[in-house]
């Protein structure tokens, strides 16, 4: 095992990250910038050094700056936790090539699930159902497209190669529509991500959003952990998770399941990753596949009883998967709700000190975040500042968990979206569950 580590993040993700190391006997350096002297793993941290001012590209973006923290405290490894550099094969190359251990996949593997086209074809060989769609490059011929969209059938969805967050997709219901639509696609592909590349496939019009959670190591062994339903979206930002995907059955969960696991092996995959996919009337079409840890990991720890982190560290350090396939059972119910630092009716960010921090407990609860009393929230940052989440042995014992923790839970001096997360476990859709990735847009919509 390691015996020291850099944590190349801020926040819960980071501090989740220390628990681990400290579990594993692992020293951990934290680095953060000039806006984050405060965090609470940079106190608990054995050392910590400051990698630059507030702004992102300055500090937790900034390459040279996290590997010579690495160089300086002669850590061993990055573990590069979510967001940031997370999915950034340069990054993975630049460690490894320093001589630290990345901990996530190789730097090709990263490369390869980047770029939309090659995962989808990579999927398509492992046997990964995917949205029909070309899953080439389209051509410049417009009677080429026209013909495309045609077999596809309306409506169509344009995709940029090389998009992330939400950005370069578009929509077309008419063949009117189309032509226009890729080439305004192509150009913000190659002004956005400097890859004008795109793809056409089918637009579901009202999936669910499922994922299958996969640790692989790197003697060749990958499981999953089964899924998650994160459909509860506004904005493509997940707001709830939960885990299982209500309605989805162990038939269901053992085809998709041992398919993503076999896709591992196929890619020469290691350590913990995630495969998105749609859910419509009864099959999974699969988008895209994260490389790295995910904020709703949770959830799958609480029903499986697996340390996902902890896994991650020991698959880096060059250890087996602790565990087979048979040895994955899902027990009960879990949810997640994202806790975030903003207005619940205009969700404009809301940074300022935390004036009360009361954290909520009892039976099956969770509370993963960094705040506390005096912690002042930076405005630099993403919004989130902690998940509660909620184990019980059915999904009403575990929404009924959430709702009393929700109640109990205290966050004075800013707003947060505790209200809104009180009106969605009080929701009669969503407890009924399997509602689509528009369900909560909507129920917004009519407020
Ligand atoms: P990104 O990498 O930007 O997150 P994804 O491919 O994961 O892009 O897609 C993000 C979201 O866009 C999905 O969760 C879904 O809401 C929507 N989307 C993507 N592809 C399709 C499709 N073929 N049909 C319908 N919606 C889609």
């Amino acid at each position: 095992m390691f015996d020291k580590i850099v944590i190349a993040n801020r926040g819960e993700i980071a501090l989740r990250v220390l628990r681990a190391c400290r579990e594993l006997g692992i020293k951990v350096v934290a680095v953060y910038s000039e806006a984050d002297r405060d965090l609470k793993h940079v106190r608990l941290a054995d050392e910590s050094v400051c990698i630059g001012p507030a702004a992102s590209a300055d500090s937790y973006l900034n390459i040279p700056a996290i590997i010579s923290a690495a160089e300086v405290t002669d850590a061993e490894a990055i573990h590069p936790g979510y967001g940031f550099l997370s999915e950034n094969a340069d990054f993975a190359e630049k460690v490894e090539q320093s001589g630290f251990v990345f901990i996530g996949p190789k730097a090709e593997t990263i490369r390869m699930m980047g770029d939309k086209i090659s995962a989808k074809k990579a999927m398509l060989a492992a046997g990964i159902p995917c949205v029909p769609g070309n899953n080439d490059p389209l051509s410049d011929d417009p009677k080429t497209n026209l013909k495309l969209a045609q077999e596809v059938g309306y409506p169509v969805i344009i995709k940029a190669a090389g998009g992330g967050g939400g950005r370069g997709m578009r929509t077309v219901h008419t063949e009117a529509a189309l032509l226009n639509a890729i080439a305004m696609t192509k150009a913000e592909a190659g002004n956005a991500f400097g890859n004008p590349t795109v793809y056409m496939e089918k637009f579901l019009e009202d999936p669910r959003h499922i994922e299958f959670q996969v640790m692989a190591d790197s003697h060749g062994n990958a499981i999953h952990l089964g899924e998650r339903d994160c459909s509860m979206q506004r904005r493509h930002q997940k707001v709830v998770e939960e885990a299982p995907a209500p309605g989805i059955t162990e038939e269901q969960r053992k085809f998709i399941g041992e398919r993503c696991a076999k896709a591992c092996i196929d890619i020469g995959y290691r350590g913990a990753g995630t495969f998105e996919f749609l859910y419509e009337k009864g099959e999974f079409f699969f988008i895209e596949m994260n490389t790295r840890v995910q904020v709703e990991h949770p959830v799958t720890e609480m029903v499986t009883g697996f340390d996902i982190v902890k896994e991650q560290l020991r698959i880096a350090a060059g250890e087996k998967l602790s565990i087979t396939q048979d040895q994955v059972k899902i027990q009960g119910h879990a949810i997640e709700c994202r806790l975030n630092a903003e207005d619940p009716k205009t969700f404009m960010p809301c940074p300022g000190t935390i004036e009360q921090f009361h954290m909520p407990g009892g039976p099956g609860i969770r509370c993963e975040t960094h705040i506390y009393n005096g912690y002042k929230v930076p405005p630099y940052y993403d919004s989130m500042i902690g998940k509660l989440i909620a184990h019980g042995e059915t999904r009403e014992s575990a929404i009924a968990r959430m709702k009393t923790a929700l109640n109990e839970i205290i966050i004075d001096g800013i707003k947060t979206n505790i209200p809104l997360q009180h009106d969605i476990m009080t929701d009669s859709a969503f407890a009924v569950g399997g509602q689509n990735i528009h369900y909560l847009e909507k129920k917004l919509g009519i407020y």
